[in-house]
């Protein structure tokens, strides 16, 4: 699918989308600095997360996709085998590596402008810059960035159902598959 508003400006998380991604996420969430992308259902889909939580530990999953369905979705296509052809088109494509080798200085970028966590300096998320490792990553990433900057969660993304049409975006209550 391509998502009708993508990228957004990122936005505070409010109240409603604090108790909304507790609901989604079955747990309080820590270190919530911003909404980076909102379902067209309204609730937050994808989480600026701080690098260091409020408890001291280190958390490299900047970009933190919360959404129960939007996960399942992409669980869907790495439980297909996506992953292992992506690796393999990794390994053959130069110009897809050094385009992944640049999402992860993006991701690095990025996580550097919220703060300085030695623990995870050079550390990104999803497998970057080397394998494809957790799509729910890298479609995180992706949407929080915009189009362009992250291939595979770009492809993730072009590969998902449209989540929020048939069921509740709150869990993982689902109309269809
Ligand atoms: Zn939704």
């Amino acid at each position: 699918m391509k998502p009708e508003s993508w990228p957004q400006t990122p936005e505070p998380v409010g109240e409603a989308d604090a108790e909304a991604v507790s609901a989604q996420i079955g747990r309080p969430i820590r270190g919530a600095r911003a909404v980076a992308w909102r379902c067209p259902c309204g609730r937050p889909a994808v989480i600026e997360t701080e690098p260091r939580l409020p408890d001291g530990t280190p958390f490299p999953t900047t970009y933190y996709l919360t959404c129960p369905r939007a996960c399942s979705a992409v669980g869907r296509l790495e439980g297909g085998g996506a992953m292992r052809e992506m690796n393999e088109r990794l390994e053959e494509d130069e110009e897809l590596a050094t385009d992944y080798r640049l999402s992860h200085h993006d991701y690095l970028g990025r996580r550097a402008r919220l703060g300085d966590v030695p623990e995870i300096d050079g550390i990104s998320a999803g497998g970057m810059p080397d394998r494809v490792k957790c799509l729910h990553a890298l479609a995180g990433h992706a949407l929080a960035a915009g189009p362009g900057v992250n291939p595979f969660g770009d492809e993730t993304i072009d590969r998902l159902p449209e989540w929020w049409r048939h069921g509740n975006c709150a869990t993982d209550q689902e109309a269809d598959r």
